[in-house]
């Protein structure tokens, strides 16, 4: 619910304008909402048009992307980049390829990245992109030929102090190696313009495990911080079996968690003794098949048809890694009920509003994924300044930089959300403190866009 007259004229103007775009209207009522305090102190937001520029991407590209399969024949994708703000630094986020792309899914993602790279107090702003495009059941030279033809358009629009893209679903370090062999192909230069490369060439120690590790230290300092306890011997649900899944899972596990219970798209896996993480990783990562195939191991394991069911199973704290609003009204209602303390989020907006609501209402602690999710472009960032520099620093170094800037963020979010309400909702801390560090640098800059 909004109050203040500009913040609703703000967000008015963008649904009639969008009207069709429900992921980005979303996102943006969410920042909306918690930014009226703000904006009630500080005349100058309205006066220099601040909320109605920083909702509007500064630049959004859409292209044909054509490409031959192994048939011979000619496919026809659409691939997007939303270059939403760079008031704090080059765009920076991921590209996605899944065919639920569109361009209210990239814009909205847009939108978060800016305030999230705020959040890591690195300087980067804030962009998105991707495709359509499904690389599930396509040939290692249909991805390829997909991703030449991809960065054949997108080339002309980046670049290492313009716009850094990453990988988000859909595109890991296969997909990002294809990208920049056609980049550096086409510019004749060698430069850190993706971040998530191999190692082999110019990527960082530490880069996969970012997002997940960065989730659990942020969610470990949440859970003192706000519950007087940790991951020792909890028992924890993390939906998705991708990137943000296996190492968040991973670094809980680390910390003394046992994980009960994993996804895909297809369904989830229960294991009430543990989830053998290391046979996921060779599922998933390695032969890139179906989750179900964990039976095969452990027969006693339970496999149920539906993803959107993990939250049923009880647990003490749920990590969403998989994708937005995959954990709406009744499965909150669930977790409450069978004693949830936390939620954390890997992905970006899995929960739905109404699910948020009802973990704030009830008490869980709740981390948004535009806060708690951050650790994957912190270290994109740190995979920037190694690039920079010409050096590789070792995956401690990484790691240690990594733990210090989500602790730090963490820090921030809690202190902000202390200041604007009793300190429990982190969604008001997060938006407020990345959405203050880029409204500074647009006044500042003048009417640049
Ligand atoms: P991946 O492509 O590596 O993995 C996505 C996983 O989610 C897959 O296991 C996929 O299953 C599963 N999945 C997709 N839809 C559903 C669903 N409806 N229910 C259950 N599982 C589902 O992507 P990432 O791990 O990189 O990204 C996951 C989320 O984290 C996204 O929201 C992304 O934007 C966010 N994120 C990622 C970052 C990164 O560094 N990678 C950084 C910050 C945020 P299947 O195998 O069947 O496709």
């Amino acid at each position: 619910m909004i109050n203040n007259n500009y913040v609703k004229t703000v967000y008015k103007n963008i649904q009639a304008k969008y009207p069709y775009e429900k992921e980005f209207l979303q996102a943006v009522l969410e920042v909306l909402e918690t930014l009226e305090p703000v904006v009630e102190n500080d005349a100058q937001i309205e006066k220099l048009g601040i909320l109605e520029r920083i909702v509007e991407p500064e630049r959004m590209i859409t292209f044909r992307v054509s490409w031959v399969d192994d048939n011979g024949k000619v496919q026809v994708n659409t691939g997007y980049r939303c270059q939403f703000n760079s008031a704090i630094g080059p765009y920076k986020g991921g590209l996605r390829f899944h065919p639920t792309v569109n361009a209210s899914v990239i814009k909205f993602l847009g939108f978060e990245q800016t305030f999230k790279n705020s959040l890591t107090g690195l300087s980067m702003g804030g962009g998105k992109g991707g495709s359509d495009f499904d690389p599930k059941g396509k040939s290692d030279m249909e991805i390829m030929r997909f991703c030449q033809s991809f960065m054949t358009e997108l080339y002309r629009h980046i670049g290492q102090f313009t716009d850094v893209p990453a990988g988000d679903i859909g595109v890991g370090k296969r997909e990002v190696g294809y990208l920049y062999g056609q980049y550096k192909r086409i510019s004749n230069e060698f430069t850190g313009v993706l971040t998530g490369k191999a190692l082999e060439f110019g990527g960082s120690l530490g880069r996969t495990e970012a997002t997940g590790y960065g989730l659990c230290y942020f969610t470990q300092k949440m859970l003192e911080t706000l519950k007087g306890t940790n991951f020792n011997d909890k028992k924890v649900i993390v939906s998705g079996s991708g990137n943000v899944a296996i190492y968040a899972a991973q670094k809980a596990k680390e910390l003394g968690a046992k994980i009960i219970a994993m996804s895909d798209s297809c369904g989830y896996i229960y294991d009430k003794n543990g989830i053998d993480l290391q046979l996921i990783k060779n599922i998933k990562e390695v032969k890139r098949e179906r989750i179900k195939e964990y039976l095969k191991k452990y027969p006693n394991a339970i496999y149920v048809d539906n993803c959107r069911d993990i939250w049923s199973i009880p647990c003490d704290i749920a990590l969403p890694c998989a994708t937005q609003n995959e954990l709406d009204e009744n499965s909150a209602k669930l977790l409450v009920k069978n004693g949830c303390i936390a939620v954390a989020e890997g992905a970006n907006m899995p929960s739905t509003p109404k699910a948020i609501q009802i973990f704030i209402d009830n008490d869980i602690a709740y981390a948004p994924g535009k806060a708690s999710n951050a650790g994957g472009v912190a270290v994109s960032g740190l995979e920037m300044s190694q690039n920079s520099l010409r050096l590789s620093w070792s995956f401690d170094q990484v790691d240690q930089k990594l733990k210090e800037i989500m602790e730090n963020l963490f820090d921030r979010v809690y202190k902000t959300s202390q200041k604007y309400s009793d300190g429990k909702n982190l969604v008001i801390g997060a938006n407020i403190a990345g959405f203050e560090k880029v409204c500074e640098a647009m006044k500042i800059q003048g009417i640049a866009y």
